[in-house]
């Protein structure tokens, strides 16, 4: 069975003698020896200040506090991970969804501006699966506008946009290290900004809000990294440049093979790390969830992702209305990118779609 994700971590043998030396002394949590090495190494590879966190989710809720996000209204897409505007959410923000580009499937700046008033306190874009958003546009209307630009870039770790590593844009950028992600820690993410004094405020906020005289200035969460993860995290790293160039090998085998181009792709100004690859559905005998379902017979397992956060539950109210994003929702599908893909299983899931699209099977 190819699964949607085979997450690859390190042997134990790399990481015994730190972990158990980790448990040896206590020292386990509250931003220990190994996750301070593994801030200095993440910020030396993205080039910019990174601090870490027990999730990408408890990164993104301090990201957005620690930018000043307090009630008002956050503009970011609804095509993505529902965690997106459920921090908004919990920032105690309202989400204001905007649509989506097309061709990048990232938020579409024009419907962004388009969207800002005076209640807009934050934009948050979202890099999906990988896919950088169109840093260069939206942090110049952030300027404009005097409204602080944010990325949840859960997705993008290792990605390339115009020749720079993603982590440097905007106010500040997330990334999730969780184990469904390309780089993982098993549960961990990190935050990354230019900014002295919001990754101070974040700092603070990370640890319950704590100031070193005991005051409290923000009402902070627990968004620590224990020791284990950044272990983890050290060991990966050494692996990364690796595994990045063959997820993009994966992918754009894929892409290659089945002759299904992603709309845009050659145009993107972006190297994404692909956390998946996505396809469209259109012209096809075959409905999105049909080939779906011929994929599992054939053990490969592919995802609709991702769902339109307008149209959930949680959500709906709002009654938005974004025509981009409900066509991609519908015709998307998610396909397996991993860190160590063989020749052979790319080779197995482009024939797959080939026969199917084919109406072979
Ligand atoms: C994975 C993901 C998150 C949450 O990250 P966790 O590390 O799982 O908490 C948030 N936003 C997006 C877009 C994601 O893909």
């Amino acid at each position: 069975m190819l699964n949607i994700v085979r997450p690859r971590f390190p042997k134990l043998d790399q990481i015994g003698d730190a972990f158990g030396g980790a448990l040896v002394s206590g020292n386990v949590t509250n931003n220990g020896p190994y996750v301070r090495a593994f801030e200095e190494a993440l910020s030396e590879y993205l080039g910019v200040p990174t601090i870490c966190f027990s999730s990408g989710q408890a990164a993104l809720m301090t990201m957005l506090a620690a930018a000043g996000v307090e009630g008002g209204n956050v503009i970011c897409p609804s095509f993505t991970f529902a965690a997106t505007p459920h921090a908004v959410v919990w920032a105690g923000a309202r989400p204001v969804f905007a649509d989506i580009d097309p061709h990048t499937l990232t938020i579409d700046v024009d419907d962004v501006e388009s969207r800002i008033t005076d209640q807009t306190r934050a934009i948050l874009g979202v890099d999906s699966y990988g896919i950088c958003c169109d840093y260069d546009a939206l942090d110049e209307l952030g300027r404009r506008y005097r409204i602080p630009v944010l990325y949840d870039s859960a997705a993008s770790f290792g990605s390339v946009y115009k020749d720079k590593l993603s982590g440097g844009f905007g106010n500040a950028q997330i990334f999730s290290f969780h184990a469904t992600k390309p780089f993982s820690t098993m549960e961990g993410g990190c935050l990354s900004t230019r900014d002295p004094v919001l990754l101070e405020a974040a700092k603070r906020i990370r640890n319950f809000g704590q100031e070193d005289n005991g005051d409290c200035r923000y009402s902070g969460l627990n968004g620590k990294m224990m020791e284990i993860c950044a272990i983890i995290g050290r060991e990966q790293l050494k692996a990364w440049p690796t595994d990045l160039a063959s997820r993009r090998n994966a992918a754009f085998s894929l892409y290659e093979a089945v002759l299904l181009p992603h709309p845009g792709l050659a145009a993107m100004d972006c190297m994404p790390v692909w956390l998946y690859a996505p396809i469209y559905i259109q012209n096809w005998n075959l409905s999105r969830d049909e080939v779906i379902a011929a994929l599992a017979r054939m053990g490969i397992m592919a995802r609709k992702y991702y769902t339109a956060c307008h149209k959930m539950t949680a959500y709906r109210a709002f009654d938005f209305e974004l025509p981009v994003t409900e066509q991609i929702a519908r015709e998307v599908i998610a396909l397996p990118v991993y860190s160590d893909m063989t020749q052979t299983e790319i080779d197995t899931i482009a024939s797959a779609l080939v026969s199917i699209k084919n109406g072979e099977v």
